[in-house]
């Protein structure tokens, strides 16, 4: 089965209006004739308008970071797909680890999210990982597979092609320390047997799995070679348009 890898950008809290127009401007020129990976960049809700309209035409797509699960309502500081969509955002992350952390984000809250996405047309990046206590005291497994069935409960198998799910160990996420590999692999792998048991053989092996966690140029063309790993979730590497490129061009 050949996976398109899909190599997204997450911004995290960075980049004003201008900054992120002045990205796209030079990242757009630098991706252009890359057929063979899909690209997108995960921004602030206040860029992803002006991103949308300056990546009118290229290869990048955009996405959210976030979403509220309904369609409109007295939810103060909230956004809901619906206007997400209007603008014309193809994608939502839902569930980063730094929503879990901060934010309150729990299984449940996830899966509605990834079901008003799916309902609204998007795509969704969803993204699962381990804390390093958890994997210190052996729950990388357990851990994982609670994310990722408690996020996709009550999905259909039509559902899931237009999901992609994201293996952020949270160790790695910020720190530097990448997994290696075959630690990735390892996840990954499992990941695709947790959706084979559930979703059936084909749902699983058309799933792709994003690796994030400390993923730069110089460590992405290894990760990207497992059999199991289709694509990157990156945040600080791909704030840099050279960076970026050199991600997408692995
Ligand atoms: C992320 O934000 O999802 C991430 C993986 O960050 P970094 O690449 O900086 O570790």
């Amino acid at each position: 089965m050949s996976r398109k890898k899909f190599i997204a950008g997450n911004w995290k809290m960075y980049k004003t209006v201008s900054e992120a127009v002045a990205f796209a401007k030079d990242a757009k020129a630098r991706t252009a004739g890359v057929s063979n990976v899909q690209i997108a960049i995960g921004a602030p809700f206040t860029d992803l308008l002006s991103l949308v309209q300056e990546l009118k035409g290229s290869n990048i797509e955009v996405a959210a970071q976030n979403c509220h699960w309904e369609k409109e309502g007295a939810f103060t500081g909230e956004i809901s797909v619906g206007m997400l969509k209007e603008i014309g955002v193809q994608h939502v992350i839902i569930a980063h680890s730094e929503r879990r952390q901060y934010f309150g984000e729990t299984n449940a809250t996830a899966n509605k999210k990834v079901k008003a996405v799916l309902a609204g047309g998007l795509g969704v990046i969803l993204c699962a990982g381990e804390t390093l206590a958890e994997r210190e005291g052996g729950k990388t497994f357990d851990v994982v597979k609670d994310h990722v069935l408690g996020s996709l409960d009550g999905l259909t198998v039509e559902d899931l092609k237009n999901v992609v799910l994201a293996y952020e160990p949270v160790w790695a996420i910020g720190t530097g320390k990448v997994a290696s590999p075959a630690q990735a692999q390892e996840v990954h792998a499992f990941i695709r047997g947790v959706l084979k048991e559930k979703f059936g053989a084909d749902a699983a092996n058309a799933m792709r799995i994003q690796y994030g966690g400390s993923v730069k140029p110089d460590n992405v063309k290894e990760l990207m070679g497992m059999a199991d790993i289709d694509g990157a979730l990156v945040g600080g590497a791909a704030l840099k348009p050279d960076s970026f490129e050199a991600l997408v061009k692995f």
